[in-house]
Protein backbone atom coordinates (compact mmCIF):
# COMPACT_ATOMS: atom_id res chain seq x y z
CA UNK A 1 0.00 0.00 0.00
CA UNK A 2 2.78 2.09 1.03
CA UNK A 3 4.03 2.65 -2.84
CA UNK A 4 0.90 2.15 -4.12
CA UNK A 5 2.12 4.32 -6.67
CA UNK A 6 4.64 2.15 -7.70
CA UNK A 7 2.38 -0.69 -8.06
CA UNK A 8 0.41 0.88 -11.02
CA UNK A 9 3.54 1.57 -12.56
CA UNK A 10 4.36 -1.87 -12.12
CA UNK A 11 0.91 -2.76 -13.54
CA UNK A 12 1.75 -0.80 -16.66
CA UNK A 13 -0.61 2.15 -15.54
CA UNK A 14 0.36 5.70 -16.73
CA UNK A 15 -1.04 8.92 -16.60
CA UNK A 16 -2.51 10.64 -19.39
CA UNK A 17 -0.21 13.93 -19.84
CA UNK A 18 -1.03 17.46 -21.21
CA UNK A 19 1.15 18.89 -24.17
CA UNK A 20 4.38 20.45 -22.60
CA UNK A 21 4.39 24.04 -22.55
CA UNK A 22 7.51 25.40 -24.61
CA UNK A 23 9.23 27.50 -22.76
CA UNK A 24 9.74 24.04 -20.33
CA UNK A 25 12.53 22.61 -22.62
CA UNK A 26 12.94 18.60 -22.50
CA UNK A 27 10.60 16.19 -21.79
CA UNK A 28 11.19 13.73 -18.61
CA UNK A 29 8.78 11.37 -17.41
CA UNK A 30 6.87 11.73 -14.38
CA UNK A 31 8.56 8.71 -13.30
CA UNK A 32 11.85 10.96 -13.22
CA UNK A 33 12.36 12.37 -9.79
CA UNK A 34 14.86 15.37 -8.44
CA UNK A 35 15.99 15.55 -5.21
CA UNK A 36 15.62 18.74 -3.60
CA UNK A 37 18.23 20.07 -1.30
CA UNK A 38 18.81 23.69 0.43
CA UNK A 39 21.02 25.81 -2.36
CA UNK A 40 24.07 26.55 -0.30
CA UNK A 41 26.28 28.33 -3.72
CA UNK A 42 25.79 30.63 -5.93
CA UNK A 43 26.65 27.86 -8.51
CA UNK A 44 23.47 26.40 -7.62
CA UNK A 45 20.49 26.80 -9.81
CA UNK A 46 17.55 27.72 -7.57
CA UNK A 47 13.86 25.97 -8.74
CA UNK A 48 12.32 27.31 -5.53
CA UNK A 49 11.78 28.39 -2.09
CA UNK A 50 10.68 26.59 1.30
CA UNK A 51 8.52 29.26 4.08
CA UNK A 52 9.63 32.97 3.87
CA UNK A 53 7.39 35.51 2.47
CA UNK A 54 6.03 34.30 -0.55
CA UNK A 55 6.96 35.89 -4.38
CA UNK A 56 4.11 37.52 -6.27
CA UNK A 57 1.44 36.65 -4.23
CA UNK A 58 -0.67 39.83 -4.15
CA UNK A 59 -2.73 40.40 -0.72
CA UNK A 60 -5.76 40.03 -2.78
CA UNK A 61 -4.78 36.14 -3.36
CA UNK A 62 -3.37 35.34 -0.25
CA UNK A 63 -5.71 31.85 0.51
CA UNK A 64 -7.80 31.97 3.30
CA UNK A 65 -8.96 28.93 5.33
CA UNK A 66 -12.49 27.79 4.15
CA UNK A 67 -13.17 26.25 7.83
CA UNK A 68 -11.92 29.06 10.05
CA UNK A 69 -11.28 32.45 7.56
CA UNK A 70 -7.70 32.77 8.86
CA UNK A 71 -5.67 33.74 6.39
CA UNK A 72 -3.30 30.30 5.47
CA UNK A 73 0.48 30.30 6.11
CA UNK A 74 3.20 29.92 3.62
CA UNK A 75 5.46 26.66 2.89
CA UNK A 76 6.95 26.47 -0.30
CA UNK A 77 6.99 27.95 -3.81
CA UNK A 78 8.27 26.12 -6.60
CA UNK A 79 8.97 26.85 -10.06
CA UNK A 80 8.04 25.06 -13.68
CA UNK A 81 11.04 23.84 -15.41
CA UNK A 82 12.99 20.69 -16.24
CA UNK A 83 12.63 19.74 -12.80
CA UNK A 84 8.73 19.69 -12.71
CA UNK A 85 6.15 19.72 -15.04
CA UNK A 86 3.26 22.21 -13.82
CA UNK A 87 1.51 21.36 -16.85
CA UNK A 88 2.22 25.47 -18.67
CA UNK A 89 1.85 27.12 -15.22
CA UNK A 90 5.38 28.95 -14.11
CA UNK A 91 5.24 28.76 -10.30
CA UNK A 92 3.27 26.58 -7.97
CA UNK A 93 2.69 28.22 -4.41
CA UNK A 94 1.15 25.94 -1.30
CA UNK A 95 -0.21 27.22 1.91
CA UNK A 96 -1.63 25.41 4.97
CA UNK A 97 -4.15 26.91 7.60
CA UNK A 98 -2.04 26.32 11.07
CA UNK A 99 -4.50 28.46 13.18
CA UNK A 100 -6.39 26.00 14.52
CA UNK A 101 -4.18 23.52 15.69
CA UNK A 102 -5.48 21.02 13.40
CA UNK A 103 -9.57 21.26 13.54
CA UNK A 104 -9.73 22.65 10.66
CA UNK A 105 -8.36 19.32 9.34
CA UNK A 106 -5.29 21.05 7.01
CA UNK A 107 -4.11 17.07 5.59
CA UNK A 108 -7.32 16.34 3.62
CA UNK A 109 -6.84 17.94 0.32
CA UNK A 110 -10.69 18.69 -0.33
CA UNK A 111 -11.67 20.40 2.52
CA UNK A 112 -10.58 24.05 1.90
CA UNK A 113 -7.57 24.21 5.04
CA UNK A 114 -4.88 24.30 2.64
CA UNK A 115 -4.39 25.50 -0.75
CA UNK A 116 -2.45 24.88 -4.11
CA UNK A 117 -1.61 28.20 -6.17
CA UNK A 118 -0.89 28.15 -10.05
CA UNK A 119 0.25 30.88 -11.60
CA UNK A 120 1.05 31.40 -15.34
CA UNK A 121 3.51 34.28 -14.70
CA UNK A 122 6.25 34.52 -12.60
CA UNK A 123 6.59 37.37 -10.20
CA UNK A 124 9.31 37.68 -7.96
CA UNK A 125 7.73 40.98 -5.89
CA UNK A 126 6.78 40.94 -2.42
CA UNK A 127 3.44 42.49 -1.92
CA UNK A 128 1.94 42.94 2.07
CA UNK A 129 -0.04 40.00 3.36
CA UNK A 130 -1.68 39.43 6.03
CA UNK A 131 -0.53 38.34 9.52
CA UNK A 132 -0.25 34.68 9.71
CA UNK A 133 0.41 32.50 12.84
CA UNK A 134 3.29 31.26 11.76
CA UNK A 135 6.26 32.23 9.35
CA UNK A 136 8.78 29.40 8.23
CA UNK A 137 12.45 30.60 7.89
CA UNK A 138 13.18 30.74 4.17
CA UNK A 139 15.82 28.29 2.89
CA UNK A 140 16.35 28.22 -1.07
CA UNK A 141 16.22 24.87 -3.02
CA UNK A 142 18.10 22.95 -5.12
CA UNK A 143 17.71 20.02 -7.27
CA UNK A 144 20.14 16.35 -7.55
CA UNK A 145 20.34 15.13 -11.26
CA UNK A 146 16.93 13.31 -11.98
CA UNK A 147 16.37 9.71 -10.74
CA UNK A 148 14.70 7.35 -13.32
CA UNK A 149 12.18 5.79 -10.66
CA UNK A 150 10.70 3.38 -13.18
CA UNK A 151 14.62 1.52 -13.55
CA UNK A 152 14.66 1.29 -9.79
CA UNK A 153 10.92 -0.23 -10.02
CA UNK A 154 12.56 -2.52 -12.67
CA UNK A 155 15.29 -3.61 -10.24
CA UNK A 156 12.32 -4.39 -7.81
CA UNK A 157 10.76 -6.85 -10.19
CA UNK A 158 13.28 -8.25 -12.44
CA UNK A 159 16.35 -8.17 -9.69
CA UNK A 160 14.59 -8.63 -6.65
CA UNK A 161 16.22 -5.49 -5.14
CA UNK A 162 13.32 -5.31 -1.86
CA UNK A 163 10.85 -2.13 -2.64
CA UNK A 164 11.39 -1.30 1.44
CA UNK A 165 14.93 -0.36 0.58
CA UNK A 166 13.82 1.12 -2.54
CA UNK A 167 10.86 3.33 -0.99
CA UNK A 168 13.32 4.46 1.87
CA UNK A 169 15.69 5.77 -0.48
CA UNK A 170 13.06 7.99 -2.17
CA UNK A 171 11.89 8.73 1.58
CA UNK A 172 13.39 12.45 1.11
CA UNK A 173 12.04 15.94 -0.42
CA UNK A 174 11.68 15.60 -3.98
CA UNK A 175 9.88 16.38 -6.92
CA UNK A 176 7.66 14.38 -9.23
CA UNK A 177 7.78 10.30 -9.44
CA UNK A 178 5.79 8.58 -7.07
CA UNK A 179 4.91 9.29 -3.72
CA UNK A 180 6.51 7.85 -1.15
CA UNK A 181 3.22 7.15 1.79
CA UNK A 182 3.84 7.00 5.59
CA UNK A 183 0.65 5.36 6.20
CA UNK A 184 -0.95 4.07 2.95
CA UNK A 185 -1.87 5.92 -0.29
CA UNK A 186 -3.31 8.93 0.02
CA UNK A 187 -3.36 9.70 -4.05
CA UNK A 188 -6.11 12.44 -4.99
CA UNK A 189 -8.36 11.27 -7.71
CA UNK A 190 -9.34 13.54 -10.46
CA UNK A 191 -12.57 14.63 -10.21
CA UNK A 192 -13.35 13.55 -13.79
CA UNK A 193 -13.11 10.38 -12.36
CA UNK A 194 -10.68 9.55 -14.64
CA UNK A 195 -7.61 8.46 -12.51
CA UNK A 196 -5.38 9.41 -9.82
CA UNK A 197 -3.77 12.90 -9.90
CA UNK A 198 0.30 13.36 -10.78
CA UNK A 199 2.56 13.93 -7.57
CA UNK A 200 4.77 17.17 -8.36
CA UNK A 201 5.86 17.68 -4.93
CA UNK A 202 6.97 15.27 -1.84
CA UNK A 203 7.47 17.22 1.07
CA UNK A 204 9.63 16.39 4.76
CA UNK A 205 10.59 18.11 7.70
CA UNK A 206 14.08 17.57 6.99
CA UNK A 207 15.16 20.65 5.27
CA UNK A 208 12.33 23.03 7.35
CA UNK A 209 10.48 21.55 10.46
CA UNK A 210 6.66 22.10 8.97
CA UNK A 211 4.49 21.74 11.33
CA UNK A 212 2.86 18.38 9.96
CA UNK A 213 4.16 16.50 13.03
CA UNK A 214 8.04 15.27 13.24
CA UNK A 215 8.47 13.24 10.84
CA UNK A 216 5.09 13.81 8.86
CA UNK A 217 5.53 14.30 5.30
CA UNK A 218 3.25 16.48 2.62
CA UNK A 219 2.53 15.54 -0.88
CA UNK A 220 1.30 18.36 -3.76
CA UNK A 221 -0.88 16.83 -6.91
CA UNK A 222 -1.97 17.94 -10.08
CA UNK A 223 -4.83 16.97 -11.83
CA UNK A 224 -3.58 15.74 -15.45
CA UNK A 225 -7.10 16.76 -16.74
CA UNK A 226 -7.96 19.70 -14.96
CA UNK A 227 -6.69 22.71 -16.89
CA UNK A 228 -7.61 25.17 -14.56
CA UNK A 229 -5.56 27.20 -11.31
CA UNK A 230 -7.81 24.74 -9.54
CA UNK A 231 -5.86 21.66 -10.78
CA UNK A 232 -3.77 21.27 -7.89
CA UNK A 233 -3.95 19.21 -4.06
CA UNK A 234 -2.23 19.15 -1.38
CA UNK A 235 -2.19 15.95 1.58
CA UNK A 236 -0.23 15.15 4.05
CA UNK A 237 0.06 12.41 6.66
CA UNK A 238 1.50 12.31 10.08
CA UNK A 239 4.80 10.74 11.34
ZN1 LIG B 1 -8.46 26.95 9.40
Amino acid sequence: MIGAAYNRLAQGVTWVRTPRHPSVGVHISPWHSYRLRKATSEADSVVGAYGGHPRGIRSHEWPRCEVCSAPMCHMAQLDAGAWLDLQGFERMSLFICHATGGRCEDWDPWKGANKVILQRVRDDNLYDGPPTVRVYRRVRLTVDPPIDEAALMRDVKERGLPMSRVLDALRHDKLGGGAVWLMGDDTPQSPSGKGPMRLALQMTTDIVTFDITRGGMAYAFIDPLDATDAAGRLVWQGG
